[in-house]
């Protein structure tokens, strides 16, 4: 009797400190819990007590879960008691006590007390796992990457400890990486993710960090030492990462930095994130290559920009923008045979360029509506020019790419060439080139449909993007219009890289029947060349820039460039 009341003494003394060490859960000393368990194990002759702990339904039905063992004494033993507690987030953790063999089994009394403990034990662990599993849902993605609101955490603590000094931050994304998912599959596409975000982690080390925003978009956080290196590897256009042992990828990154100056001070994480925001979207317009720091001058362009935007409601309105007719030239007869539409902008008595402004009108579409503007501008004087008995010639006008998801185009566009009855073969569409599967289907329809509607269609700017022989071959374009970086220059042999490209694209545009057009012809030298090379037609200063109207109805009154011919004829 005495000894059955010390033992009850000591359990509930020992129950006590139990539940006091598992309630204070800032200050939990497991190694105290487990002596606890320990001495209350062996006092109820069990050989051990296991815990299994499962995130979800799904892994405790394939028995997938992590396995504690809160007590063994290493002897198997018979299963006497088990326990199973479901969160409220469905993780679930189990709880079997064992008894040890040979023993008496346990009193009524006893397996009360035992079931006290596993309660009170199980509670526990499953709270704590739960406190986990927020904690993992809270600051990692579904892949287990550290996300926004870890990095949002991690800059708040520079911020407060200072530790932003001698810092810098890149906001990048992986270029193209649809269309590697789409070549490789997601699953290797995942695992090409998991090597590029562990190699910049590895390249990053202890003193900074990595995140990821999501789909292919991270930000890294790093000392300004290892910055120029990292760089260099995000710039990297052929990094292969090998995925599984058979596929390999290229990941190249557009990013954007922000070098943290000495004396500068961050006062909240937005300071930064705006900064590399910025020059990342800079970025990814590609106007300045694929990696962008942040300086003041980026963002006195910013606001060049938006001044932009704001005004160009009310240009358009005003009818501000002009539009200026460049010739197009027959190389073989030095005929005016037509000219390219290129959009002026005048404002407070000054001429703004396209590229000024045409990049910044793409951002938000409303690049569609200067186009639109600009061909019914085209329709307005050519049906000037008709009705006046001028020799008209076709004029070409741009369509931005970012048309292509617009389902009504094609009637748009007939629907003002008809408005002012211009028979069809007088205007022609320039269009780049292409990058992405989709668009590359939009493309064709609209290509097709305007070739259906008897418009003639022309490649732009051939030569400078991602030119593939597909894009020639599959839609069917009437031009091809080289671009002028592939124009031999002085000093390029005629066994330079340039001149022989030049040569075959010329050819190869022939043979399927396009017509060719060189732009940005600037010297007789080059014209020599277009002619000896066969290109149909030519366009630059060498016969006139861009013109305003009056300008160019003159020239359509002359028709022909002698000066350039003289020699030959
Ligand atoms: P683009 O379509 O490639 O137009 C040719 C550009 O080359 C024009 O620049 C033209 O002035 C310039 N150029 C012509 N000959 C020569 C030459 O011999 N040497 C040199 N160095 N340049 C020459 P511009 O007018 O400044 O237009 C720039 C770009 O802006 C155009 O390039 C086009 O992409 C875009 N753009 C212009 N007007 C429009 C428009 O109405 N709609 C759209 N979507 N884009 C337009
Ligand atoms: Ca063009
Ligand atoms: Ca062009």
């Amino acid at each position: 009797m005495n000894d059955n009341s010390d033992k009850d003494v000591r359990f509930y003394e020992l129950l006590e400190q139990l539940v006091t060490a598992m309630t204070d859960y800032d200050i939990v000393d497991i190694s105290h819990i487990e002596s606890l368990l320990i001495e209350i194990s062996s006092m109820f002759r069990l050989s051990k007590a296991v815990t299994h702990v499962y995130r979800n339904p799904k892994e405790e039905k394939m028995g997938n879960g992590e396995t504690l063992c809160c007590y063994d004494t290493g002897r198997e033993g018979e299963p006497i008691l088990t326990f199973r507690v479901v969160t409220s987030v469905m993780s679930i953790v189990t709880m079997t006590a064992y008894m040890s063999p040979d023993t008496e089994p346990l009193t009524e009394s006893e397996r009360q007390k035992v079931e006290l403990c596993m309660r009170t034990t199980i509670s526990f662990i499953s709270n704590r796992r739960l406190r986990d599993i927020v904690y993992e849902l809270a600051f990692f993605d579904d892949s287990g990457y550290p996300n926004l609101r870890s990095l949002n955490n991690y800059l708040a603590e520079m911020i407060e400890t200072g530790g932003y000094r001698g810092k810098a931050a890149i906001r990048y994304n992986l270029r193209h990486f649809t269309i590697v998912n789409q070549e490789i599959g997601r699953p290797a596409g995942d695992i090409a993710i998991r090597n590029h975000f562990n190699a910049v982690k590895g390249m990053i080390g202890k003193s900074g960090k990595l995140f990821r925003l999501g789909g292919d978009n991270f930000i890294a956080i790093c000392k300004q030492d290892k910055l120029e290196k990292l760089l260099s590897y995000l710039n990297e256009a052929n990094v292969i990462y090998s995925t599984d042992g058979n596929s390999c990828v290229h990941i190249s990154t557009s990013a954007g930095y922000f070098v943290i100056p000495d004396d500068f001070t961050v006062r909240a994480p937005g300071d930064i994130m705006e900064r590399i925001i910025t020059a990342f979207q800079y970025a990814q317009s590609g106007g300045n290559g694929h990696i962008v720091r942040h300086t003041d001058e980026l963002v006195r362009k910013k606001s060049k920009s938006m001044r932009v935007q704001q005004n160009f409601p009310n240009a358009l309105r005003n009818e501000e923008f002009h539009v200026f007719y460049q010739p197009k030239v027959n190389i073989n007869t030095g005929e005016l045979c037509g000219a390219e539409a290129l959009c002026r902008w005048f404002r407070n008595g000054s001429i703004v360029p396209p590229n000024d402004f045409i990049p910044v009108l793409e951002e938000t579409n409303d690049i569609c509506k200067l186009d639109l503007y600009m061909l019914e501008h085209v329709c307005q004087d050519i049906r000037r020019w008709l009705d006046s008995g001028f020799n008209v010639v076709r004029v070409s006008v741009n369509l931005s790419r970012k048309h292509m998801m617009n389902a009504n185009l094609l009637q748009a566009i007939i629907e003002i060439i008809d408005r002012y009855s211009i028979p069809h073969e007088y205007i022609e569409i320039e269009l780049t080139e292409t990058t992405t599967d989709v668009e590359f289907r939009d493309l064709k329809r609209v290509v097709g449909g305007l070739q259906q509607a008897g418009i003639r269609t022309s490649v732009d700017d051939f030569g400078m993007g991602y030119s593939s022989l597909n894009l020639i071959r599959e839609i069917p374009w009437d031009v091809l219009k080289i671009d002028r970086s592939f124009l031999p220059v002085e000093g390029d042999g005629t066994e330079s890289t340039r001149s022989i490209m030049f040569k075959h694209v010329v050819a190869m545009a022939k043979n399927m029947g396009l017509e060719c057009i060189a732009e940005g012809v600037e010297t007789q030298d080059q014209l020599d060349i277009l002619r000896e090379n066969r290109c149909d037609l030519a366009q630059g200063f060498l016969f006139d820039p861009p013109l305003p109207v009056d300008k160019f109805e003159q020239r359509m009154k002359i028709m022909t460039y002698p000066t350039y011919y003289s020699d030959e004829q």
